[in-house]
């Protein structure tokens, strides 16, 4: 089977295996090699272990022995989602997840907690239920792209799946940008762009996602850079009116509700992220439109940069971003 693998010196190699393992990045599951000086090791996000600055190749590697995976036990390969050791399932039959359950943690597979998601996201603070298969704690430290992120999944939100999209968006800020996060979480778009050399002011409404947000930014040593504003982002923002070069809008669903105060934020060139829920039939337009109408009045043109499926939602609708610049005229 053909895996991602880092190609380092052999020399390199322990220093290479334990700076992938501290990011989260190593493929436990597959054998290291070594070949003519070199050493492979696999790991399970190649384009994150690129992002990190490593050389990574594809190549054939071998299932590591003595090493028992859930599938191994269950015959079938589950699918779950990690968020530092905490395990995520979603089962809709309570046996299957009971099942896929004791076999993660009869495993080699680092677990603290297996959770099955037991509701839909929802609420103002965009959480949502959880049926405890195994473990405790709901709180964990997550990796992403070499940044760490403390959270509890039962009272924040946190998708470890919109990890690429969030890199795409952070790989486009500069150093001495000065940017509003404006549904920031627990930070996984203001910590990375703060260590881009950003000037952050990063808001939400839900005290939880608050103190995390805080406590990610002195973890990742950025806390200089990053002002968390706790309340609604409509009401806490007054003093950085025209203030901002770039926006994030990670709100899907109701978005356009803030456009208003989006236009009021920017600086007189500034780009948008703007995150939407759409029909498949015209997955950008009604997010287009929406800018046009609050940005054209206040006296700005409007220039679609990209728009961007995120990924399917449900039947026929799609989490889409439109990246906008406004300049004003
Ligand atoms: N950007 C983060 C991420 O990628 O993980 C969080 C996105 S989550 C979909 C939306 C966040 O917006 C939630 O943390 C929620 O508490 C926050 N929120 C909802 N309404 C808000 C408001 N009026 N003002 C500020 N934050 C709000």
């Amino acid at each position: 089977m053909t895996t991602p693998c880092v190609r380092a010196p052999v020399v390199e190699g322990e220093a290479t295996r334990a700076a992938l393992a501290e990011r989260d990045l190593l493929d436990g599951d597959r054998e290291i090699d070594v070949e003519d000086g070199e050493i492979f090791v696999p790991v399970v996000d190649g384009e994150a272990a690129r992002a990190a600055g490593y050389e990574v190749v594809e190549r054939e590697t071998d299932r590591r022995k003595g090493h028992t995976t859930p599938a191994d036990l269950l015959g079938f390969e589950p699918s779950y989602e990690r968020l530092g050791e905490v395990v995520i399932l979603d089962e809709e039959d309570p046996e299957r997840a009971r099942e896929i359950a004791d076999a993660i943690v009869e495993s080699d597979l680092p677990c603290g907690t297996v959770l099955d998601r037991a509701s839909k996201v929802a609420g103002e603070y965009r959480v949502r239920e959880w049926d405890v298969l195994s473990g405790e704690s709901t709180e964990t430290v997550h990796r992403e792209y070499g940044h760490e992120f403390a959270l509890d999944v039962a009272e924040v939100y946190f998708s470890p799946r919109l990890a690429t999209e969030r890199h795409r968006v952070v790989e486009q800020v500069e150093a001495g940008e000065r940017v509003v996060d404006m549904f920031a979480g627990v930070g996984p778009f203001a910590v990375p762009m703060a260590a881009r050399g950003a000037e952050v002011v990063a808001c939400d409404v839900n005290p939880a996602a608050i103190e995390y947000l805080r406590e990610n930014a002195e973890r990742n040593g950025v806390a200089d850079r990053v002002t968390a504003l706790e309340g609604d982002v409509r009401e806490t923002t007054a003093e950085y009116d025209g203030w901002a070069d770039r926006i994030v809008m990670n709100l899907p669903h109701s978005a356009d509700e803030f456009l208003d105060t989006a236009v009021r934020l920017a600086g007189d060139d500034c780009v948008i992220h703007l995150y939407d829920m759409a029909h498949e039939d015209d997955p950008f337009g009604p997010s287009e439109r929406a800018v046009r109408a609050a940005a054209t009045p206040a006296g700005y043109e409007v220039e679609v940069l990209t728009r961007r499926e995120v990924r399917s939602y449900a039947p026929h609708e799609l989490n889409v971003c439109l990246d906008v610049r406004i300049r004003r005229i």
